[in-house]
């Protein structure tokens, strides 16, 4: 069923094609919506949950609003120490891998502080940053650093940047994924590395228990495949992905995209600009075959109006001027009456072959030149 409502946006990728899954009345309102006594049940209001999937990025997604609480990490019992011994071991080769010992790593939502004292345990020098009073009491008691905001206020008001970021079971809270993930992205230094895990939609949808995995303190709801294109989406890239808690959890870790060099293409074209510079400064009647957009540009950029003319046989193009330096376009038929010392051909792949047997043909005997990609080819 096609969605009528265009005001909702997908919390990743803005898009208005969203489909509706399923809508389930009669949920509870949230997590954390427990009943203090039975005299208070008017405020036990049931939702209803309307879960629905982006056609175009493909996330499972709640349309409801987001819970009072969930700038808050709301986490229920702590740590066994079974599970901190878990924790210890997964992150052990984790920190070795990347070189994190004594490097400054931030955790996004450090609830009472309990991955913090890990971390801290395992000489990595991190801070938390938690939106919630009463954590913030906890994790203080305790000894460890922490900031009290929310990441998206933080990261506009300021720009440290850290070798490691984490963000332990919290994304799937936020209402507005790309801008988070983007917040995400601004905290981590050249090298720096982004570890989120989630909660594993495809786990309880492979059990056919995804209905009451739905909650509206989750808002999102990721597989591998949605996770890795949210980070991909947001100028990350993916290093690896694993399943973790019984597969109950995903994890990926990522790091910067690199963006894109050129540099050796600016220097390269550079130097054909100048060969070809040379070549037509040599002869009086220089002609080019070819008014392609590689061609063009290239006359433009070289600024070649010592040339004669532009021989190109598409006839749409013919009588008219070439950009910027403004040569005329003739045709095959004028080039084989007009006076030329060297001919350059610059067209792409083998379309110069069919110039060098037109050539022959016509029995057109000046000097010619292919140009081919980075060289000038007697
Ligand atoms: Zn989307």
């Amino acid at each position: 069923m096609q969605s009528k409502n265009l005001n909702f946006k997908c919390r990743l990728c803005n898009s208005i094609n969203i489909n509706t899954i399923i809508i389930l009345k009669g949920f509870p309102r949230a997590a954390q919506n427990f009943i203090s006594n039975l005299n208070m049940l008017n405020k036990d209001e049931p939702v209803t949950l309307s879960v629905c999937q982006c056609q175009d990025c493909g996330l499972i997604q709640l349309r409801n609003r987001p819970v009072s609480y969930y700038k808050n990490v709301i986490t229920a019992a702590g740590l066994t120490s079974a599970a901190k011994k878990d924790l210890k071991q997964e992150w052990l080769p984790i920190i070795n891998k990347y070189n994190l010992t004594g490097k400054k790593a931030i955790e996004i939502g450090s609830g009472r502080g309990e991955f913090l004292e890990i971390m801290k345990s395992l000489e990595i020098d991190i801070i938390g940053l938690e939106n919630s009073k009463r954590n913030i009491d906890l994790i203080e008691k305790k000894k460890l650093n922490v900031i009290k905001n929310d990441l998206i206020t933080f990261t506009k008001e300021n720009e440290k940047k850290y070798s490691l970021v984490v963000c332990n079971n919290f994304l799937e809270h936020q209402p507005n994924i790309k801008q988070y993930i983007a917040s995400l992205n601004s905290l981590l230094n050249k090298d720096g590395i982004l570890y989120i895990s989630v909660p594993n939609a495809e786990y309880f949808i492979n059990k056919s228990v995804f209905v009451y995995e739905l909650i509206t303190d989750h808002l999102v709801y990721f597989t591998e495949k949605t996770l890795i294109k949210a980070l991909e989406l947001n100028g990350l890239e993916v290093i690896s992905s694993i399943k973790k808690n019984k597969d109950n959890d995903l994890v990926v870790i990522a790091k910067l995209a690199k963006k894109v060099n050129i540099d050796n293409s600016i220097n390269n074209v550079d130097q054909i600009i100048k060969s070809l510079i040379k070549k037509v400064n040599k002869y009086d009647d220089v002609i080019i075959w070819g008014a392609g957009h590689r061609s063009i540009t290239l006359m433009a950029m070289a600024k070649l109006d010592k040339i004669k003319y532009v021989v190109d046989s598409a006839k749409f193009k013919q009588n008219k001027f070439t950009p910027i330096i403004h040569k005329k376009i003739i045709s095959p038929v004028d080039f084989c009456r007009t006076k030329c010392d060297l001919l350059i051909i610059m067209l792409p792949s083998n379309w110069s072959d069919q110039v060098v047997s037109f050539l022959k043909e016509h029995k057109i005997t000046c000097k010619y030149l292919v140009f081919e990609d980075n060289i000038l080819i007697n």
